[in-house]
């Protein structure tokens, strides 16, 4: 078969690679129909994250058709169309029996690897390095999915891929920043970055009733889309100071939620990636700096091992609260399919490019480059 596999920094080829095979009997074979470029997938991309190795498979945000199942598989058969979450979840843990599934004890391999400078691993994830468990990723046309019986979701309506392939990471991945956000009625809600992520969670938040809502970038086509939530107001940080415009908005008490959806990119360590923008914003400091005494910072933003320098000074002494974590993917997909199907919300207005697997490392390099109109990429394998 065909898959997208990593071949060191920003070199990303179509191999031939050998079809998966059922391993364990909770394991499923999925026909992958959908795959979507994520914007942590430009993490590895980049080579910011430790464990990648040549040859790794990428891509968290896959669904298709079941192919085949292990005999302990009994939630799902062959012929149904699945969504699968990024994070491997085995359902049975303490975490996931707390609805914790993106700490999943059980499923990363390579646990020790992840504990030596973090103390504990989180659950491992496909396509995402050997420090998170060595799968194998969905940019490919078959996956395969370990516990299937706790993860994918069955779509049985007649919804398009386009409408539920976003339930896989990054629809979670915004609703739960904005409700990490712990957003109260009256709220104003800042959002920095304006990609798919932010996207979901400014949408997230209006949904959960916040007052105002304003979202930071740069790129005027995502700024653009930001606008067309609801009454989203925007700020352009490179042409702006986002502290005055945010204080403006808010009567100098400064917004009540900040949410980080743009992570390790606007780090101090890897801003030296973006040569045409030397003096990019740390948006953690930037949001500590601007949020009200008392209120919160969600993150879903990653930063990858090793980037310590958070602003504790604002932090502490504005008694901030810090909501974090990769998704728990698994908790949300019900609840989310449902609004949906009832119309609430179109994820797929966010798709800006489609294509096949062989256009895979064209289009890395476009979303990589924010190139364009280029906001999401799906991948039609
Ligand atoms: P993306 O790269 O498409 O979007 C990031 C956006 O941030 C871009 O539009 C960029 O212009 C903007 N940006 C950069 N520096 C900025 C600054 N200083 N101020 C304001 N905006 C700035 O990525 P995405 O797919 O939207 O993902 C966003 C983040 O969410 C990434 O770090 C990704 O790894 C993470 N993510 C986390 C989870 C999770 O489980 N927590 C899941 C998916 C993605
Ligand atoms: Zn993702």
């Amino acid at each position: 078969m065909q898959a997208l596999r990593w071949h060191g920094e920003q070199d990303v080829r179509v191999d031939d690679v050998p079809k998966p095979e059922i391993e364990k009997p909770t394991d499923a074979i999925v026909e992958i129909t959908a795959t979507a470029i994520c914007g942590s997938d430009l993490h590895l991309y980049n080579d910011f994250m430790p464990g990648m190795q040549e040859g790794d498979i990428l891509g968290h945000e896959p669904m298709g058709e079941v192919v085949e199942v292990g005999e302990e598989v009994d939630n799902l058969r062959e012929g149904d169309r699945v969504v699968i979450p990024f994070t491997i979840s085995c359902g049975s843990c303490w975490f996931c029996g707390n609805d914790m599934y993106s700490l999943c004890d059980e499923t990363n391999p390579n646990a020790e690897m992840a504990a030596e400078s973090m103390g504990h691993s989180p659950a491992g994830l496909f396509g995402f390095s050997h420090t998170l468990g060595g799968y194998d990723g969905g940019q490919a046309e078959y996956l395969r999915v370990p516990h299937a019986d706790v993860g994918p979701i069955k779509i049985d309506s007649n919804l398009s891929d386009e409408e539920v392939l976003f339930l896989s990471d990054i629809y979670p991945t915004g609703y739960m920043a904005a409700e990490n956000a712990e957003i109260e009625e009256n709220d104003t809600v800042a959002v920095w970055g304006c990609g798919p992520v932010g996207q979901f969670a400014i949408q997230s938040a209006w949904m959960m009733g916040a007052d105002q809502v304003i979202a930071i970038d740069r790129i005027p086509e995502r700024l653009d889309m930001a606008q067309g939530h609801a009454d989203t107001q925007v700020i352009d940080y490179s042409e702006e100071d986002v502290y005055d415009r945010l204080m403006d908005a808010t009567d100098d008490y400064g917004p009540d939620r900040c949410i980080d959806a743009v992570g390790s990119e606007a780090h101090s360590t890897c801003v030296d990636t973006v040569p045409d923008e030397p003096d990019r914003p740390y948006v953690i400091q930037q949001a500590a700096k601007s949020c009200r005494k008392g209120g919160t910072l969600s993150i879903p933003g990653v930063y990858i091992d090793g980037m310590d320098d958070a602003p504790m000074g604002p932090i502490m002494n504005k008694a901030l609260t810090i909501n974090t974590g990769q998704t728990h993917v698994q908790a949300y997909l019900d609840e989310l399919l449902e609004t949906i199907e009832d119309g609430q919300i179109d994820p797929s207005e966010i798709i800006t490019h489609t294509g096949d697997l062989d256009d895979g490392p064209e289009m890395y390099q476009r979303f990589n480059d924010k190139e364009d109109d280029c906001v999401k990429v799906v991948l039609e394998p």
